[in-house]
């Protein structure tokens, strides 16, 4: 396997984190050419339009009917046949015979020499292929309007049947996650219920003797689980069925079980902590038991220390399916960077998404910063713009692993590449928005 201890890109010190990134995709797509994949393309779902926001499209959707169905009217304006245009005439009178309304077509014939009033979505009548717009044309009394025939060419303002979709083209291909105007586009083609992948079991620990769940007291040395939160909140964007496997504490045969039982249940399992080098001998241990899983020294940061493989206890029934595991740092930025570096990215394509990767864009950092080469540095950032109204970032503030309100106030990373030296101000950086991902 890809990812095995003995793989030659886990005997040099510091991984490349696009070589994880690699490495991830690939057992990933290994998985899913299983005959027990973890995650069976076939096993679909149906749900009505108003349950598939975030959900995964497992069928291309076809449609049953051109969209729009008719020509119709861009605009507000009058329709007309547009071959007068090629005439010499400059100006051109034409007389209002009827109106067309959206919803409401004009049943009778327009002449030469004739127009229709027509609202913009208006059926248009078959001897007419031109509209001009209303605000284009004068008017000296209610029966006809003149305009300048310069001002359009035969044809504009006509939206052609078929034009946006014809029947049997693929609306939205399978892999699509469902936004907001892929459920219009459904509703607008009639169709009220659309075939998903179902959702992925993502089991979620977190692991550490320091830990307390919230309303417990905290006693010396001890903190909140704060991981389990950010998760939860990661996870949600994602539209996934979590499993909350709670704290589990730094001890072998708790740990042991608590991997046997989320194993039991989930697809995928997430933890946390318990992978930095004081701690990886231990659940190193702990997971050549269990399964097959490499332990990373990535070259990034925030988030160097990461597990990732495949999770298969042997419990005596052959046809357990296996459960892909990764194991993230414990530190509260950490987390949320490996996450959104790494697991993210595995979830869609286990899920059968097409687009896995999130948006990058570039803005100009508003100061100097410090960068040394040889690793991929996350920093917390806010996107704002300059006076010429180009895009801006600025970093928010301590940058520690562990100080999760720099992550809280920023609304992005500034991504600062493996050979990336420092960064002066009115560099451009790449950025990943947040929004909607983190
Ligand atoms: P570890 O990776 O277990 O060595 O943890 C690294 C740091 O993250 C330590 O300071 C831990 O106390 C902290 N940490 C680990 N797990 C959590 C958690 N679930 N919530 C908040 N902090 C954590
Ligand atoms: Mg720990």
């Amino acid at each position: 396997m890809k990812h095995s201890p003995n793989n030659p890109i886990l005997l040099t010190s510091s991984l490349h984190v696009d070589e994880a990134r690699k490495a991830i995709a690939n057992l990933v797509s290994e998985l899913l050419q299983e005959s027990q994949a973890i995650n069976d393309p076939t096993d679909i779902e149906t749900v009505s339009l108003d349950q598939a926001i975030n959900r995964i499209l497992a069928e291309d959707l076809l449609s049953s009917i051109d969209v729009p169905a008719a020509d119709n009217s861009a605009m507000d304006g009058y329709a007309f046949n547009g071959k007068c245009l090629a005439t010499n005439t400059l100006d051109i009178s034409l007389k209002i015979v009827g109106t067309a309304l959206a919803g409401k077509p004009y049943e009778g014939k327009i002449a030469d020499g004739e127009c229709l009033k027509i609202m913009t979505g208006a059926v248009m009548p078959t001897d007419c292929d031109t509209v001009i717009p209303q605000e284009f044309t004068s008017s000296s009394n209610a029966e006809t309007i003149s305009f300048n025939s310069n001002q359009l060419k035969a044809g504009e303002n006509r939206r052609l049947r078929g034009e946006d979709l014809q029947k049997g083209q693929a609306a939205i291909t399978a892999g699509r996650l469902l936004r907001p105007s892929d459920l219009g586009l459904a509703a607008s083609l009639g169709i009220a219920t659309l075939k998903v992948r179902r959702k992925l079991k993502v089991a979620i620990l977190s692991s550490g003797d320091e830990l307390r769940s919230l309303g417990q007291a905290l006693d010396a040395g001890s903190i909140y689980d704060s991981n389990r939160y950010s998760l939860t909140g990661l996870l949600n964007r994602l539209d996934l069925e979590i499993i909350d496997c709670g704290i589990v504490r730094d001890d072998p045969a708790s740990l042991k079980q608590a991997f046997i039982d989320a194993t039991s249940k989930a697809d995928v399992l997430i933890s946390s902590g318990g992978v930095s080098v004081g701690e990886a001998d231990f659940t190193k241990q702990i997971m050549q038991e269990l399964g097959d899983v490499g332990f990373w020294k990535i070259a990034m940061r925030p988030g160097r220390p990461m597990a990732f493989g495949i999770l298969k206890p042997d419990l005596g029934n052959a046809s357990a399916r296996k459960t892909l595991f990764f194991g993230l740092p414990g530190n509260p930025v950490a987390v949320m960077v490996t996450f959104y570096q790494f697991v993210r990215s595995a979830l869609l394509q286990l899920n059968g998404a097409s687009q896995t990767e999130p948006p990058l864009m570039q803005a100009l950092s508003e100061t100097t910063i410090r960068k040394k080469p040889g690793r991929t540095e996350f920093q917390r950032a806010i996107l704002g713009r300059n006076a010429e109204g180009r895009p801006t970032v600025r970093l928010t503030g301590s940058q520690g692993a562990g100080i999760l309100r720099s992550m809280s106030e920023a609304n992005c990373f500034v991504i600062l590449g493996h050979d990336q030296g420092n960064i002066a101000a009115g560099d451009w950086v790449d950025i990943a928005l947040f929004d909607g991902l983190l």
